[in-house]
């Protein structure tokens, strides 16, 4: 075992919200290391499965716009360094009863900030969007400030970025334990150990384990996506074919999807639905998808799109790491001084991670962030 004094800031982890904290940090100079037990880009975390939904009308809670309006900005940002494409504008439909989470969710926040937005009835949905297999007891949301990104890449595209400015990164490397220390925290690795001014830690589902302080804020869960075949290109094209999210008013059957990006299927998820809630253990891997989940597929899919086969032709999992609030731990806790913590995303970080990763590089910089992050605080719950 050697010992180091290697870095201002070290980030542990980097899927969605580690590589993009990395990425800002190496921007502003900062001498950043990144640690990932895996290769950047890997398909055993939370940030896999070709896609993932930006939307602006945040249906859980005004105060995120600010930070989504943020992100959206940085995201393009870093499509310009790179010359790649991880953004595509598609426009989001919301379906679901007046009183689901769907509509009054992103019709509060829509009100609350001045968005842009449009509000359909059934039988405008049924016009607009024949794709949609649609009951008159539904109401759509429709905001133009919504689309996809390309979760693999921009992982891999961040990762890029911040090695051009000078990070330096270790992969298939296993952080072991950070330690932390108000002067210089650690992280041990099998092979050696790294001190820092800072650490960022942001190790998705496996979060407990590396801090087991942080185990009683957070539970893991198995989440599984599916591809269905359609029979019309044209119809589920990208500039057809919003991204959507539907829900029923209990909130218990809720299910999202994506445009066409390969021209032959359609990507759909199960966000709520009875019987998906379980646990999983990031340490065994995702256990994998089978009949029960097909089965349940054909149900959601069944009720929701037309003309598209209800079982899939593939499925992946993939895990969700959840506060008991659904709100994102964003920040530092006493008790663990020298880190900040990055996790809990809850099923819909994604979008966020640029502004997330801007926001940990100010923490880590500065010890505070000019972005609002109060009800990320991972004290909330003690
Ligand atoms: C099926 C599904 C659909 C989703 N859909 C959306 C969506 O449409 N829109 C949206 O905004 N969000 C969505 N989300 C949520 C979003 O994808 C997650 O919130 C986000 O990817 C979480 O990123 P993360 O960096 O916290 O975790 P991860 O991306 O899992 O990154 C954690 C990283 O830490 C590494 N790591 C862990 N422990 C160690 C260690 N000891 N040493 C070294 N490295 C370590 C891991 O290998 C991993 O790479 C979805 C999630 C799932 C599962």
């Amino acid at each position: 075992m050697t010992t180091s004094v290697d870095a201002d800031v070290i980030v542990v982890g980097l899927g969605a919200m580690g590589s993009q904290a990395l990425w800002q940090l190496a921007r502003r100079g900062v001498g950043a290391i990144g640690i990932e037990q895996f290769t950047p880009g890997h398909d055993h975390g939370a940030s896999h499965g070709e896609s993932r939904i930006i939307r602006t009308a945040y249906a859980e809670g005004a105060a995120y716009v600010p930070l989504v309006k943020r992100s959206w900005k940085l995201w393009q940002e870093l499509e310009r360094v790179s010359g790649r494409s991880l953004l595509a504008r598609t426009g989001g439909l919301m379906v679901g009863p007046a009183d689901s989470s769907v509509i009054a969710g992103p019709l509060a926040s829509a009100r609350a900030h001045g968005l842009t937005y449009d509000l359909l009835s059934a039988e405008d949905l049924r016009r607009d969007f024949p794709q949609f297999r649609v009951t008159d007891d539904l109401q759509g949301f429709y905001e133009e400030e919504a689309g996809l990104l390309r979760p693999e890449l921009a992982v891999t595209t961040a990762v890029e970025a911040a090695v051009a400015s000078g990070a330096e990164v270790f992969a298939e490397a296993a952080v072991r334990e950070v330690v932390p220390d108000p002067e210089r925290p650690r992280v041990v690795l099998d092979d050696r150990e790294l001190t820092a001014r800072h650490v960022v830690v942001a190790a998705g589902g496996w979060l407990r384990q590396l801090l087991p302080g942080t185990a009683g804020l957070l539970t893991v869960e198995r989440r599984v996506m599916g591809w269905f075949g359609h029979r019309d290109p044209a119809a589920f094209a990208p500039d057809r074919f919003p991204i959507f999210a539907r829900s029923d008013s209990t909130g218990e059957h809720g299910s999202y999807g994506f445009p066409s990006l390969d021209g032959t299927t359609v990507k759909v998820g199960l966000h709520t639905w009875p019987g998906i809630d379980e646990p999983a253990d990031p340490a065994a891997g995702h256990r994998p998808p089978d009949r029960q989940d097909a089965e349940r597929f054909a149900e959601a899919v069944g009720d929701t799109l037309l003309g598209v086969d209800p079982y899939p032709v593939r499925m992946a999992s993939c895990m969700y790491s959840l506060t008991p609030d659904r709100h994102f731990l964003v920040g530092g806790r006493r008790e663990l001084p020298g880190l900040t913590l990055l996790g809990g995303f809850s099923g819909h970080g994604f979008k966020f991670a640029t502004v997330i990763g801007e926001i940990a590089a100010e923490l880590a910089c500065d010890g505070s962030t000019r972005l609002p992050v109060a009800q990320f605080d991972p004290h909330r719950f003690d």
